[in-house]
């Protein structure tokens, strides 16, 4: 038997969580069963945990959006018994029992291989968030916004999409500019590689449709009149990709940076997203995150630790990414 954290919820819709023993014959359907070695907190996590918004959308259920680990056993094609594997998102802490558990089955479609020489904890500093934050940073490259282009902004930067967006983007060479609401962390963000560290207030309050054009790009993990300011300052042809919610799922914003700029809104989805564009975006992290970096912006809790991270990152206490070691 193994534990699992469990969310369920009474006839009055009033949620609760437990912990719970239990055996693969309490486990969902699939074919490939994996034995969690690491798992995460995102901030989708902590929303489940809390339900401070609808992420849970089968009772009870195991959250946990993400894992790595080993194939225990498998009728799929692609897997054997022994292999090492990495799940981010299909549903899985939404709708599928998910990583918060000594044991996942999971169907084989929604794995992919961990990165070669990549340890399943690493890849859990990762998680989610970084394998996002890449997404974000690839939709930037499509749209051609080079580091010669001039400065990225990237918002709610002392969180996890946020910490590892720094990380990449500066590592490639972009000139970053990080917004936060915590000043105290203006030396952790230097050390991932920021630039420049602005208050989260500069961009929080309603602004203006245009303002001075002050970045090429960004990444924005906040959304509501954060997102709005971060494209009414994209400078003329800019690109901004927009992933997260963590200040609000508004946006109030004026079409002007679209159609007097020719400024871009890129939104980028992690959970959904094609196999193709995630094998590409695991190779990338693998190729171009400093580990240095990944090590200085994760900080590692055990199994008992999960539900007071989960109520942590709701409240906007965590910095950079939280590994779960099981
Ligand atoms: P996180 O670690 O909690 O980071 C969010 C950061 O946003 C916080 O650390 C904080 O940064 C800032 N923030 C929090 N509350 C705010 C507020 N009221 N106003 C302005 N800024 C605020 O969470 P995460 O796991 O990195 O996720 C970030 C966001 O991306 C979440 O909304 C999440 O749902 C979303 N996300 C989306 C996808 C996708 O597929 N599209 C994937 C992963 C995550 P500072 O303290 O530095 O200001």
């Amino acid at each position: 038997s193994f534990k699992a954290i469990l969310v369920s919820r009474d006839a009055d819709k009033k949620q609760s969580v437990t912990v719970e023993e239990m055996t693969e014959a309490d486990l969902m359907d699939g074919d490939v069963t994996v034995a969690v070695e690491a798992t995460t907190i995102n901030y989708k996590d902590g929303l489940a945990i809390t339900g401070k918004a609808p992420v849970v959308r089968r009772w009870p259920l195991v959250p946990g959006i993400d894992f790595a680990g080993t194939v225990l056993s498998s009728d799929h094609p692609d897997w054997r018994k022994g292999d090492r594997v990495v799940l981010n998102g299909w549903g899985v802490g939404e709708t599928h029992y998910g990583a918060f558990a000594g044991r996942a089955r999971v169907n084989g479609d929604w794995l992919v291989p961990l990165p070669e020489g990549m340890s399943a904890h690493d890849a859990m500093a990762i998680g989610t968030a970084g394998y996002t934050a890449m997404l974000c940073v690839m939709a930037l490259e499509r749209h051609g916004i080079t580091p010669d282009r001039g400065p990225v902004v990237v918002t709610g930067a002392a969180g996890g999409v946020g910490s590892v967006a720094v990380a990449l983007l500066s590592g490639l060479g972009y000139h970053v500019v990080a917004s936060t609401g915590r000043s105290a962390e203006s030396g952790y963000l230097a050390e991932l590689g920021a630039a420049e560290v602005i208050a989260r207030e500069e961009l929080s309050q309603p602004g203006k449709p245009l303002g001075k054009e002050r970045w090429a790009g960004g990444v924005d993990t906040v959304g509501s009149a954060t997102l709005a300011n971060v494209l009414s300052m994209t400078a003329y042809g800019g690109a901004v990709a927009a992933c997260g919610l963590a200040g609000g799922m508004d946006l109030p914003a004026t079409v002007a940076p679209f159609i007097l700029r020719g400024v871009s809104l890129l939104g980028v989805d992690s959970v959904m997203a094609p196999k193709k564009i995630r094998l590409e975006a695991w190779r990338r992290i693998g190729a171009d995150l400093d580990p240095a970096k990944l090590a200085a912006l994760s900080t590692t809790i055990g199994f008992d630790g999960i539900v007071e991270a989960a109520h942590a990152i709701v409240d906007g206490k965590v910095r950079g990414r939280i590994v779960v070691d099981m």
